[in-house]
């Protein structure tokens, strides 16, 4: 028995004196979401400085090349947002708050007059099974800026106000897509839905801009528009690779999260401090935890690249791995572990049972978390290329509290159940 109380007085000993995780992991999160990162995207280098921040890291806890440096360069499309100067009706607008230009935008300058889209068409579609009223509208808005204005479907419509609505709102991405036989150089649509910024792998045919109808709830009779946008082919990025050793070299445990964001237009950011700077802090924590205690099995932590633009990162490394896969014991994703007032959610809980019921147990018997909540599989994050290839993988994301997505306003994170998911995970991790 008295050895048992013997690791316990260290812990306690040290964790007097030093960092919890949750203040470090405080320290990262500032860091990585300050304009020095420029939102971990596609300008100023913001991520290709945000790998290296995490290489230094890496390097300062003791972690261990693969091969003779952290990184694995590779590339991949994106398009670029640039910049973007907006008035409307002669007001200057805000990008972030007061708009957002559609990801895969070309440039666009000018002023316009734009058409108003006529909503009743989508009516008159289902309700008469024919095309006539709305071709004619697609006729008449053809080759102008258009506007779709924000409106309420009345609700004694024939068909379901929600297939209006969602109809209404395809229309502008069908016409961006070149989807219709229509063509328009500008489609604004004025919307009270929450902003969500995204990546496009190519450029759409058409410029697509969001407008806050709190911002502009007029109508909108003048655009000027100055936008510049880029498609790079080969835009290049790099995983960031360490490992340490455990007491064997058999199997692996994997952790990941990915580094990247949306990056930023203008001088505006989106800062990604949840998503995923807190998954970045989580591995980071992990690391520094097993660089002092030695683990079972060997750990490789891996923060990825690209994630926002379609998991590019975490594809790539699948395809050309740096660790034989058929090692994995088990990998473990983090993305977006910032809250946690309600507990988590697993990703392919119900594909593992027997390590979903370890943690849940474990986090029961501690009395870590709200709740463990069980969830099927979803290729929703960097967990999924590795899934596809069969290794057995949970993504882990918190639940509850606030915090922005996709937005200028994922500034900051409550990091409420950090600490006793650092301690969840480091138990399961011991006991797989
Ligand atoms: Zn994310």
């Amino acid at each position: 028995m008295k050895i048992r109380f013997l690791p316990l007085f260290i812990f306690c000993f040290g964790s007097y004196f030093a960092q919890s995780p949750k203040t470090y992991a405080e320290q990262v999160i500032k860091k990585l979401t300050s304009p020095e990162f420029s939102g971990r995207g596609y300008v100023d280098n913001g991520m290709k400085r945000a790998s290296e921040e995490i290489a230094q890291q890496f390097e300062k806890t003791g972690l261990l090349k693969l091969t003779d440096s952290y990184f694995q360069p590779f590339t991949y499309p994106v398009h670029v947002i640039k910049n973007c100067e907006l008035k409307v009706n002669g007001k200057e607008l805000k990008i972030g708050s007061d708009y957002l230009v559609g990801a895969g935008s070309p440039s666009l300058q000018g002023t316009f007059q734009p058409l108003i889209f006529n909503p009743s068409v989508i009516d008159s579609l289902f309700e008469w099974d024919d095309r006539s009223y709305f071709d004619k509208e697609l006729e008449r808005i053809n080759n102008n800026a258009v506007v779709f204005p924000d409106v309420q479907f009345p609700e004694n419509m024939i068909i379901r106000e929600s297939t209006a609505n969602q109809f209404y709102r395809d229309i502008p991405q069908i016409i961006s897509s070149g989807g219709l036989d229509v063509s328009i150089p500008l489609v604004v649509e004025q919307t009270s839905s929450k902003f969500i910024h995204t990546l496009s792998s190519r450029q759409t045919q058409t410029v697509d801009i969001f407008i806050s109808s709190r911002s502009v709830p007029e109508a909108i009779k003048s655009v000027t528009i100055d936008l510049q946008s880029d498609f790079e082919a080969d835009f290049e990025a790099q995983n960031v690779v360490g490992y340490l050793k455990g007491k064997r070299s058999d199997s692996i445990i994997v952790l990941t999260a990915h580094y990247d964001h949306l990056g930023k237009i203008n001088d505006v950011i989106f800062p990604g401090a949840n998503d995923n700077a807190s998954g970045i802090a989580f591995l980071l924590s992990m690391s520094r935890i097993y660089a002092k205690s030695k683990p079972n099995f060997d750990i490789v932590f891996i923060a990825f690249a690209g994630e926002e633009a379609g998991l590019k990162g975490s594809q790539y490394f699948v395809d050309h791995p740096l660790i034989d896969l058929k090692k994995i014991k088990f990998l473990v994703n983090f993305d977006m572990v910032g809250t946690g007032e309600d507990g988590i959610q697993v990703v392919n809980g119900r594909e593992f049972p027997k390590q979903f019921n370890k943690l849940e147990n474990i986090s029961h018997m501690y009395n870590y978390l709200k709740q463990v909540k069980v969830r099927g599989a979803a290729c929703n994050s960097d967990h999924c290329p590795f899934y596809q290839k069969g290794v057995p993988s949970f993504y882990i994301y918190t639940l509850g509290g606030e915090s922005g997505y996709h937005d200028i306003y994922d500034t900051e994170v409550s990091l409420y159940a950090f600490d006793k998911l650092v301690a969840l995970l480091t138990k399961f991790i011991n006991e797989l």
